[in-house]
């Protein structure tokens, strides 16, 4: 079947929905088809007359502006072709999305140019981009796709506004330059970030991965949830989304500290101290390396509550943790294990420094009077059990510890305010 030019030409503009327009710059005629005006409300009847005033009155006066810079350029030859999205308005007098595409049209036989082109009314796309845009950021984290082809190259398609409040820049500055969203993940944390990305593109499973960002100088945990799905390419790209677990993490944080903290006095408690020397053992039995144990415990502390009453005793105990956590180095480990009973472990440490602090601690604690009242003061001394691993293989914690209780009873039995030592 043959079919004209122009008939064939109806049949496409009929089916595409598309509004035509044709412009001859020099006198301002418009001819535009019934689509175009009926995209506004309008039948071309009710526009007469036409002309390009009649789409100035129409459009918004901000995009006709950036239109009309647009079309000039066109003229100008500095551009191919014309494309923009208008807001143009509609009869009922709602704003319409108009993707409008134009081109110059230049003849011999023409008083000049005319620009020709179409007009697509795309307010529904427009509509749900808004939609998808404001729920992006109405989450309370940064929503994002991120592909990653074969060869390790990577990009972010989208990145949402919300990057600006958690990475301290806009997402086009991601978008633009991807190793600017890299750049800011804490030094510590990249490694994972970056094995975790490996293995969900290896494996396609969901990625997880929490980690630290570094804007300004303030580290800030995030948590970061994607779901991985792989082009026949191998090309991987993730939806998913970072959101700010900063609050719930320094909340984990403090749990785990105090749940190691013993309350009255702030020193280490039985538990840790106890999981603590069972690495210590672990460590001298991979690698021999030397450490010490002090168990401490003060003389006649009944007669102190006795004499004084619980409270002061409390305050003894108090005030004698903060000169033992005063005397010990950094890498040493001191815990309240009973009532009036203490334990320092000290790693890498040979007995005969640890004799020394114990000495130390002993002789200060002999000289000093604890003020209980204006009138009374308060003399504690301590006996203490000293073990040191040095080449013995222990068996367990159990063992090292009644080694060091028995140290400590002997101290107790010859006489009290003094030190007992046993070398494994
Ligand atoms: P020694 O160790 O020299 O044999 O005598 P001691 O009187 O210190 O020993 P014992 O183990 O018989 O008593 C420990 C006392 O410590 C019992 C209790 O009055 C006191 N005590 C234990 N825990 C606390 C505490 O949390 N606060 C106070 N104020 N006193 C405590
Ligand atoms: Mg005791
Ligand atoms: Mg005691």
């Amino acid at each position: 079947m043959k079919v004209s030019a122009e008939t064939r030409l109806t049949a496409i503009l009929e089916g595409t929905r598309a509004g035509t327009w044709e412009w001859h710059v020099q006198s301002g005629e418009l001819v535009i088809n019934e689509r175009w005006a009926q995209m506004l409300g309008y039948e071309p009847s009710d526009l007469e007359p036409i002309s390009i005033k009649t789409w100035e009155n129409l459009t918004h006066p901000h995009d006709r502006r950036a239109a009309q810079a647009k079309i000039e350029r066109v003229l100008q030859a500095e551009d191919e072709s014309y494309e923009s999205v208008l807001r143009m308005r509609h009869k009922d007098g709602s704003w319409r999305f108009i993707h409008a595409r134009g081109m110059v049209f230049r003849d011999e036989d023409l008083d000049g140019p005319w620009i020709v082109g179409t007009h697509l009314d795309v307010t529904q796309q427009k509509q749900t981009q808004h939609q998808l845009s404001q729920l992006a950021e109405s989450l309370p984290g940064i929503i994002y796709s991120f592909v990653m082809e074969p060869d390790g190259t990577y990009y972010y398609p989208y990145i949402s506004r919300k990057t600006e409040d958690f990475y301290g820049f806009p997402p086009e500055v991601g978008m633009e330059r991807p190793e600017s969203i890299f750049e800011v993940i804490h030094p510590d944390d990249l490694e994972v970030v970056k094995d975790t990305i490996e293995y969900s593109y290896e494996s396609l499973c969901q990625w997880v991965c929490d980690y630290r960002v570094l804007v300004d100088g303030t580290s800030k945990w995030m948590r970061g949830i994607a779901q991985p799905e792989r082009e026949t390419d191998g090309t991987v790209t993730w939806h998913g989304m970072v959101i700010s677990i900063d609050d719930q993490k320094k909340l984990e944080e403090e749990l785990q500290r105090l749940s190691t903290i013993d309350e009255l006095t702030g020193a280490y408690n039985r538990r840790y101290v106890l999981a603590e020397l069972e690495s210590q053992l672990a460590n001298h039995a991979r690698h021999g390396s030397a450490f010490s144990l002090i168990s401490m415990d003060i003389d006649h502390f009944k007669a102190v509550n006795d004499t004084y009453g619980h409270l002061i005793g409390d305050d003894v105990l108090k005030r004698f943790s903060d000169i033992v956590s005063a005397r010990i180095r950094k890498t040493d480990i001191f815990a309240r294990t009973g009532g009036e009973e203490f334990l320092i472990l000290m790693p890498h440490t040979e007995i005969s420094d640890a004799h020394i602090l114990a000495e130390g601690l002993r002789e200060t604690l002999e000289a000093l009077r604890f003020r209980a009242s204006d009138k009374e003061h308060i003399q504690i001394t301590i006996s203490a059990g000293i073990v040191g691993c040095h080449s013995r293989q222990v068996s367990d914690i159990s063992e090292l510890l009644a080694q060091c209780d028995q140290s400590l009873y002997e101290a107790k039995r010859s006489g009290r305010n003094r030190l007992m030592l046993r070398e494994l």
